[in-house]
């Protein structure tokens, strides 16, 4: 269907995007960052991050050189950290394995740490105009209206879509226009909620829009409510700095700083509930479960006793704010700044 393909090349040169910030640029290193930045995030967020992480770490040599907390630090608030992760473990296999020099191929992109089949496609398709088949979560809304394509995309359902998707690559159209057309068409017009189909360069042949079935498409998951854990967060300071616990490489948040859990953590550091101030409770949510976070700020005279633990780490609540913390460590870090002024401003 040379048509399919045509359509959305079309479309994207005269109404796709053509300003972002990793565009323009067939260098494997920028267009794999932006993709494995774009995973699960807005581009409107991206866009804020890419310029900062590409000033600090110009190229894959100097990504792979850098402390990993150097990395946490920049990725901060652009969540799902084992990306960032990745992102440095992929760096350092470039570097050792592939001379600093990122593979050309969909398939050997799709060898390295934290790029999926869809990443390695899309980066293939940039960088190297690879003619390889993207199926993000965008695309395959867009399939499976197009196509009236039934049942939930995953399994079965996903495997067909990756065929149709293979089986719509254009012979001889430009790989990344049509690529980036359909994330264009998959993140402006064929949108989860009110597509704009009377705009869309595929409503004269989309099943969906014709049978009045947009809605409908793709089918939706089954809705089953997330877990919910429950975690009290520690945040001991003197006004000026604040107590903060190294995670463990692996889980959630993994390797970045968070504050002491655990109001039974009070009697390792000679504290008692006496000391605490209740702030009020908050909740994160993770793709399988709720985090329900419960605050304690702890005011203390000094904070020399507390740091001889291994990964206890004090630091300044300014640079507690600069390191690699979570957006809702962040958010705690500015309300302790705010309800301990007084102290710092002496
Ligand atoms: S016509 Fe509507 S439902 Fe069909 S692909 Fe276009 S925006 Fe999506």
């Amino acid at each position: 269907m040379t048509s399919f393909a045509h359509c959305i090349t079309h479309w994207q040169r005269h109404f796709g995007r053509h300003d972002l910030p990793w565009q323009g640029c067939r260098d494997p290193y920028p267009v794999w960052l932006s993709e494995i930045m774009l995973q699960q995030t807005q581009v409107t967020t991206v866009s804020g991050y890419f310029p900062r992480f590409m000033a600090h770490f110009p190229d894959v040599r100097a990504l792979a050189a850098a402390p990993l907390d150097a990395v946490f630090s920049l990725w901060a608030g652009l969540g799902y950290y084992a990306r960032a992760r990745n992102l440095h473990a992929c760096a350092v296999k470039v570097v050792a394995a592939h001379g600093g020099k990122f593979p050309e191929t969909a398939a050997a992109l799709a060898e390295l740490p934290g790029i999926g089949r869809s990443t390695a496609a899309a980066i293939a398709a940039f960088a190297y105009s690879e003619r390889a088949a993207i199926l993000d979560g965008n695309v395959k809304r867009v399939l499976c209206r197009c196509f009236a394509i039934e049942g939930v995309p995953v399994g079965t359902v996903e495997k067909e879509l990756w065929a149709l998707a293979s089986s719509l690559l254009p012979a001889s159209v430009d790989m990344s226009v049509y690529t980036q057309g359909l994330m264009d068409l998959g993140a402006t017009l064929c949108i989860a909620r009110k597509p704009r189909c009377p705009e869309c360069p595929l409503a004269t042949s989309c099943l969906a829009w014709q049978q009045g079935r947009v809605q409908d498409l793709p089918t939706p998951k089954i809705k089953t409510r997330k877990p919910q854990r429950r975690s009290e967060f520690l945040l001991i300071t003197d006004g000026k700095n604040i107590l903060l616990q190294r995670r463990p490489p692996t889980g959630i948040w993994g390797g970045l700083l968070t504050p002491p859990e655990g109001l039974e953590r009070l009697l390792d550091f000679g504290l008692s509930a006496r000391n605490l101030q209740t702030l009020p409770p908050r909740t994160h949510v993770f793709t399988h479960f709720r985090l329900e976070i419960h605050p304690y700020l702890c005011r203390v005279e000094q904070m020399l006793l507390f740091v001889s633990e291994p990964g206890l780490e004090c630091l300044t609540l300014e640079d507690a704010l600069q390191a690699g913390v979570p957006a809702p460590v962040s958010r705690l870090l500015r309300e302790v700044m705010a309800l301990t002024s007084d102290k710092r401003d002496i």
